[in-house]
């Protein structure tokens, strides 16, 4: 199967675009594996006819927002984010009625039509410096309400937040800390800010994903507890042979993310389904939020 989509992928000129939560097959034979902003970059800048997203519809959905030319596919119709779900369009006109002097900023994990509603995007490797480069003394932030108040740590704006959660970092807890610290003692804890803010605030790194990678990469330390979905342990591993990997709980498993299958991606090259079809309208409103985010620097 994996051969067949190699030269399929080549006949095709395709590319494989995959999330570090993907599971491991999939990481191994996607031709780049990123968080959220790598691969709304390499989406807007690939120039291949045809991008397969190995990830959750949001993240599709942006790829298709930057690259209205390509066509864009979802190995898995139904791979959804709940907490991309949690908010809507009406949500955020509502919220600007109520906050009329606060700037919009919508988390990449959110639908097209909430990205079009919103000022700009942001991802969770640069949701503080997108909040700080606004002029705006209120800031609305949506849907996560733990990376919002991550943010709001790190800037005097007034961060006003939603109630939208990842339910997969949401669970953790401080006796997860607290049981991870008394099993591998000395050992550093590395979280998501889509955690609960007392657990950010017990761990000893918060960063997104790639921050998360990096981070241990260039440290002198030889093992970690992880506090975000475990298909990071995979490019953790490949990268770090040498270290070692715990996860800060069992369940850290993001069922939308592991609906990729090889054979579904080889069906998208076969008969192109589940094309990502967005209103042209909608598109180029949602594109000004994510190539402003892009334009941050
Ligand atoms: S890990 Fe959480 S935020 Fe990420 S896709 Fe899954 S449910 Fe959504």
């Amino acid at each position: 199967m994996v051969e067949k989509i190699g030269k399929l992928k080549k006949e095709k000129n395709a590319v494989i675009l995959a999330h570090f939560y993907q599971p491991d097959e999939i990481q191994a034979i996607a031709d780049f594996v990123g968080d959220s902003l790598d691969l709304s970059r390499k989406a807007a800048a690939c120039d291949a006819d045809i991008i397969i997203f190995c990830g959750v519809h949001f993240m599709a959905g942006s790829a298709k927002i930057l690259s209205p030319d390509k066509t864009v596919m979802i190995p898995e119709k139904s791979a959804g984010c709940p907490m991309a779900d949690m908010v809507t369009a009406e949500d955020i006109k509502a919220l600007r009625k109520e906050h009329p002097d606060a700037a919009v900023v919508a988390y990449v994990n959110s639908s097209v039509e909430v990205k079009a509603e919103c000022d700009i995007c942001c991802t969770s490797s640069n949701a503080i410096k997108i909040v700080n480069s606004l002029p705006n003394d209120e800031i609305v932030f949506v849907p996560d309400k733990n990376l919002g108040s991550y943010v709001a740590q790190f800037t005097d704006k007034k961060v006003i937040l939603f109630s939208g959660y990842c339910p997969v970092h949401d669970r953790i807890t401080l006796e997860d800390v607290e049981k991870a610290r008394a099993a591998y003692p000395g050992v550093e804890i590395l979280v998501h800010p889509e955690c609960p803010a007392e657990v950010v605030a017990a761990a000893d790194f918060a960063g997104s994903t790639a921050q998360i990678i990096d981070y241990a990469t260039a440290s002198d330390k030889k093992e970690f507890i992880i506090g975000t979905e475990r298909g990071v342990l995979y490019p953790l591993e490949k990268k770090n042979p040498d270290k070692k990997f715990y996860m800060l709980a069992e369940n850290f498993t993001c069922g939308g993310m592991k609906k990729t299958k090889l054979s579904d991606i080889l069906e998208c090259l076969e008969t192109s389904k589940n094309e990502i079809i967005i209103d042209e309208e909608i598109r180029k409103k949602a594109e000004k939020s994510l190539i402003r985010m892009l334009e941050v620097k």
